[in-house]
């Protein structure tokens, strides 16, 4: 089979927009493996939805991401309006629950500010000027993040996969990458039996059908980006990098308000972290695109990217999992009493409705159990964990033999992925790692500029 010049591993938004950048910037055999039959089918699909807007991260310290998420605003803004995707610009209050917290909303504000964001974007609110705006929220303060929007980031992804595909890219859907190897001067991508690159596909009618062939020749590629999400540490592995780092997973769950309750808030409302090094721990009050109110997410600790329901969803994998090399990473983490006792709580929110209504009557008192009338869609945080049991923050990159992996791509990372991946395809080319492409005589007519996105991430910042 001739090889591929591309393939990247993992059909969520971060593995869509690097197709995107890649087919419209590169002439060549550039191909998306993806294990289901869709794009967006897990983090992609099972997040908050929100366009997080910058304030929240240290400019310098979450740096990329910062720069990312500024960059990608106007990216996504620009994509939804010309696609007529949902965007929902309902703003976020981020409130100060103690009177300790009153500063990091002022530090809050430097940091939006630096990150690019405009004057009138940010303002800090007192207790009184919340209670006029959202008369339920009790607190001591807020930072109003005047243009965090709703987004619906599966559609999101479909609509840039089809951007991908105009521009030449291959989707395999229904791939699973079961092992990979090095032969020579490209790899070998071995598929799990049974899946193929042909086995799945969406017929004229929009009906996802399977083929009855499938082949098991292995797939050679000349490059290939690992972009998988909850198994990229795993692939990262198979090619013998990033074997300081393993991964904790954490499910956050949803419970969604009843409509005749929506009139609580208008707006996102979350708190200043109890934990500024956790800071996926605390649920919020989050409003849908489509207008559905919702808290959560929590962060229950589960043995698998998939576990999204109980305890286990393949129990001889969660015990693999479990002692998976290096075994030091997890066992740090795992026997810090502080872990111990936040896992606790969060089991106890995941176990009872009450509990979860509890931690937001904090900031809600008018909240009740009663108005919680369904689970939401719950989704799972991949977490890297450094040798000494720390939680890394920023995404990580690692470059392994013929191959790229980005590995810990949490959250703002749905907002982030259009420019964060034109960075990293920058960033590849200027390595010579694309040399063995064309760069497109004529570049396709896009949205995006992709010179001035890597530019803005590029640049020093003002507090550096
Ligand atoms: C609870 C929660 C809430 C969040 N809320 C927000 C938010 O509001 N805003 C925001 O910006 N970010 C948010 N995030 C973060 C954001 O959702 C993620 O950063 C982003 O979706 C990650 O995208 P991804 O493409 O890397 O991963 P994924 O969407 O998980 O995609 C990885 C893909 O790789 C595929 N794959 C894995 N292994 C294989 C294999 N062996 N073979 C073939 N395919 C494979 C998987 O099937 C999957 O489709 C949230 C995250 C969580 C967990």
């Amino acid at each position: 089979m001739e090889p591929w010049d591309v393939t990247i591993i993992g059909g969520g938004i971060l593995g869509t927009s690097f197709a995107y950048w890649l087919a419209n910037r590169y002439d060549g055999r550039i191909a998306v493996i993806e294990k289901e039959p869709q794009v967006a089918v897990h983090t992609s699909r099972r997040n908050t939805g929100v366009i997080h807007r910058p304030f929240y991260l240290d400019p310098v310290g979450r740096r990329v991401f910062a720069r990312s998420s500024q960059a990608a605003y106007g990216m996504w803004k620009a994509f939804a309006a010309q696609r007529g995707l949902p965007w929902l610009p309902v703003g976020t209050f981020e409130v100060a629950t103690r009177p300790d917290q009153l500063s990091r909303l002022e530090t809050y504000r430097t940091w939006g500010l630096a990150n690019g964001m405009g004057d009138d974007e940010l303002a800090l609110l007192t207790a009184e000027d919340v209670r006029r705006l959202e008369p339920n929220v009790r607190c001591h303060g807020a930072i109003w993040s005047k243009t965090d929007t709703a987004v619906d980031y599966p559609a999101f992804t479909q609509a840039l996969r089809e951007e991908a595909e105009r521009a030449g890219a291959k989707f395999l859907l229904g791939s699973d990458v079961e092992s990979i190897d090095v032969a020579g001067d490209h790899l070998e991508i071995r598929l799990a039996r049974g899946t193929t690159t042909d086995r799945v596909y969406v017929d004229p009618r929009g009906k996802i059908r399977v083929n009855v062939a499938f082949r098991d020749d292995p797939l050679p590629t000349r490059f290939l980006i690992n972009a998988a999400g909850g198994h990229s540490i795993d692939i990262a592995h198979a090619l013998g990098v990033g074997k300081e780092y393993t991964d904790l997973h954490f499910r956050g769950e949803y419970w969604e308000v009843g409509s005749e309750w929506h009139h609580l808030c208008g707006r996102n409302i979350y708190t200043v972290p109890r934990h500024p090094e956790l800071p996926f721990l605390d649920p919020h009050w989050i409003v849908r695109a489509d207008g559905r109110r919702e808290i959560g997410p929590n962060a229950v600790p589960v043995p698998g990217p998939y576990t999204y329901h109980g305890l286990f969803d393949d129990p001889a994998e969660a015990v693999q999992k479990l002692f998976e090399r290096p075994v030091g990473n997890k066992l740090a983490a795992l026997v810090n009493p502080d872990f111990v006792t936040l896992a606790t709580e969060e089991w106890a929110s995941s176990i009872s409705r009450r509990a979860m209504a509890k931690r937001v009557q904090e900031f809600l008192p008018a909240l009740r159990v009663k108005y919680l009338t369904r689970p939401g869609t719950a989704g799972v945080r991949a977490q890297v964990v450094d040798r000494h049991g720390n939680f890394v923050k920023e995404a990580i990159e690692i470059p392994g033999p013929h191959s790229f992996h980005v590995v810990n791509y949490n959250s703002p990372g749905a907002t982030g992925s259009p420019a964060y991946t034109a960075w990293i395809v920058n960033l590849l080319a200027k390595a010579g790692h694309l040399d063995h492409l064309k760069a497109k005589a004529a570049k396709p007519a896009g949205l995006w500029d992709f010179d001035a996105v890597c530019a803005a991430i590029e640049t020093p910042s003002v507090l550096a």
